[in-house]
This record gives structure tokens, sequence and C-alpha cells, in this order.
């Protein structure tokens, strides 16, 4: 199946009529996931969007309930939201996350109704990159630019048209509703030939890297790795892959309701206990929280790596934190250094 660029517009308008599309969007010098109300302001060849499109699905704040008391008793208000979706131009590596973030919202102990409602209503189609950037490095955590992990439709841009590729059932059925027509071979051999010379060279190796984090938790190395990290959060909040939350009752500007808001173990707060004592006494402790949550905790959990390698984190930190020298320096680090 393939659609010529020129025609794009016109299918996103025909996506429109059905579904809320959301998809990159230009703002000021970078793009974001934004609602569209005609396929011509899609920007599709523009790269990844600069806040991942975790928020569609675990949005940075949100209402889970209101509640009111009042004469005749209490009474709670817990609306899902159940808009069709169809989240269009998502870059393998965001599809990825969503699939990851299913781990923590999905699991055989909680199911989180708010998350999956939006999950089941979204259909995904992804674009992958024929020229990942210089701090992607999705192929060496298990994925590459044309993953098709998470995603129910996959196109490949073959320069005048995009060449789509069915992955699901819930793809196949848009495809044919949205009446695309079938790829010839020559087609096919024009994507194929796209993904080849698309592989990214591996920029970090993460080999044996998971059995350095199981036995060096007490290691010097992190009395080291942190000390340029601010502890801003920055990194946190545009990961596609984070997911720490907390929840808040509010009383006074929605005059009583519950509230789960993004939070970030970069935070001195976040393990605050009541108490008044803090098992994270410093940026250390946080630092490390974050490395080995994404390459250790969650790979013992989930078995897999809780990072898709999009580089946002490199791209935008105040003092430039590089994830992959981090990644690097542990590796390197002496075999066993869990002496204290
Ligand atoms: S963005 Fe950089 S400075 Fe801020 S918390 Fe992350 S690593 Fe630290
Ligand atoms: S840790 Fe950095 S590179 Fe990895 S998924 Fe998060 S933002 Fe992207």
């Amino acid at each position: 199946m393939t659609v010529s660029k020129k025609d794009m517009p016109n299918l996103l308008d025909k996506l429109i009529a059905e579904y809320q599309v959301i998809a990159p969007v230009k703002k000021d010098d970078y793009t974001v996931f934004a609602p569209i109300a005609s396929g011509a302001d899609a920007e599709l060849g523009a790269g990844n969007t600069k806040l991942p499109a975790k928020e569609i699905f675990f949005p940075q704040s949100e209402t889970l309930f209101s509640y009111r008391v009042d004469q005749e008793g209490a009474k709670l208000d817990a609306p899902l939201d159940d808009q069709k979706r169809a989240l269009f131009g998502v870059r393998p590596c965001d599809a990825r996350s969503v699939k990851l973030l299913d781990n923590v919202f999905d699991n055989d102990k909680f199911t989180d109704p708010y998350y999956m409602t939006r999950r089941e209503n979204t259909v995904m189609v992804g674009i992958g990159c024929n020229s990942p950037s210089g701090t992607c490095f999705c192929t060496s955590v298990n994925s590459g630019p044309f993953d098709t992990t998470g995603l129910d439709l996959l196109l490949v841009d073959t320069g005048d048209a995009y060449v789509v590729e069915i992955v699901t059932e819930k793809g196949g059925a848009l495809a044919q509703k949205l009446g695309l027509p079938v790829a010839s071979d020559p087609d096919k051999a024009a994507a194929d030939k796209v993904k080849q010379a698309a592989a990214v060279a591996c920029r970090v190796n993460t080999d044996g890297l998971k059995d350095k984090l199981d036995v060096n938790f007490h290691a010097a190395i992190w009395d080291k790795i942190h000390e340029k990290c601010l502890g801003c959060g920055v990194c946190t909040y545009l990961c596609p892959t984070c997911h720490c939350f907390d929840i808040v009752d509010d009383a006074v500007d929605c005059n009583g309701c519950r509230v789960r808001n993004w939070d970030s173990c970069a935070f001195p707060l976040f393990t605050l206990h009541g108490s008044g004592h803090n098992p994270r006494t410093s940026n250390k402790e946080r630092y490390r929280n974050r490395i080995m949550h994404k390459f250790k905790y969650f790979v013992d959990n989930s078995n897999e790596i809780a990072c898709v390698g999009c580089g946002r984190c490199i791209n935008n930190c105040p003092v430039n934190m590089d994830i992959r020298v981090v990644l690097e320096d542990i590796r390197g680090s002496e075999a066993r250094l869990d002496s204290r």
C-alpha cells in the first residue's frame, strides 16, 4: 500500500472525520504532538517531537475523580476518556515506549483504567526514521529506526510517497477503511532499500551492563557519575518511558477532586517520608536510581530495558549529561565494585 505525499493531507482529513487525530505540529523551532483540525497541519518530516507521545495516554496532570458531599450524601464522578484517537506520525522509539508503559499500567497485579481506556481507543500509525539524529541510539536498546513494536501501521518514506505496512489487525482494518491501495513489488523494494540505508550505528554497547548493575549498587563510580547533574528533572519529564506520578487531593481549585501528576525521581521530595527521613539523601542516590530503574529494575520486573534510545535526555539536559557516556562508564567500571 502506498500514499503519495501530496495525497497525505487528504488521507488525514478522512481520518479526522472519524478520529481525533494527534500528529506532530510545528511549534517555534521544534515539533510537538497536538490534535489537528486539517491534514495540512501535520508535520511528518521533521524528525522526533520535543515531547514524547506518553502524554496522550498518561497526561502530565489528570483528574482521576471529583467528589462532592451534600445533604444527600457523597457523590463521585470518575469519567474515563474513551475518545477515539489516531496517533499519527509517531516515531518507532515512542511507539515502543508505549508498549513498555503497558507493563506498568496493565500487569498481573494492576490495571489502570484511565491509561488503558485511552490505549484501547487509540490506533497508532508510525513513520520510520530514514535519517536518525546523532543522539538516537535505538539500535542499542533492542529497537531500530523501523521497529514496529507498539504500532498498528508503519509508514516508510520512499521519496514522493509513503509505503504503508500493516502491523496489526487494527491497523489492517484502518487501512481498509481508508481505501489504501496495495503496494507494488517495486514500492516494497524501495521501502526495503530505505530501511537498509537507515541502519544506525550502535552508539552504545549495553552488553554486560545489567551484570554490572546487579553488583555495583555501592560502587565508587556513583560518587563521580552524578556530579554534573542539577536534579532539574528535565530528563525524566521528556523521557518517553519515565512514568512516576504523585496523587493529591485538591479541595480548592476543583472543589473536591483527586489529581494524578507526573513526578520525578530527580527531585529530593520524591522519596521524602512523612517522618522526615529521606532514603535518597543526595543527588548521587537519585541519579543512581534513574539509571538502575531503566537498566536493572525494569529488566528484572519486565524483562525489558526502560530506555528506547530517543536521545531526548541528551538533547535537553542543561548541563549536557549524556546517558550514552554514563552507560559506557558503568560498563567500563571494574568488574565487581560493590564493596563499601
Ligand atoms: S536533565 Fe540533566 S541536570 Fe537535569 S536531572 Fe536530568 S541529568 Fe540532571
Ligand atoms: S533515558 Fe533518555 S534516551 Fe532513553 S528513552 Fe529516556 S529520554 Fe530517551
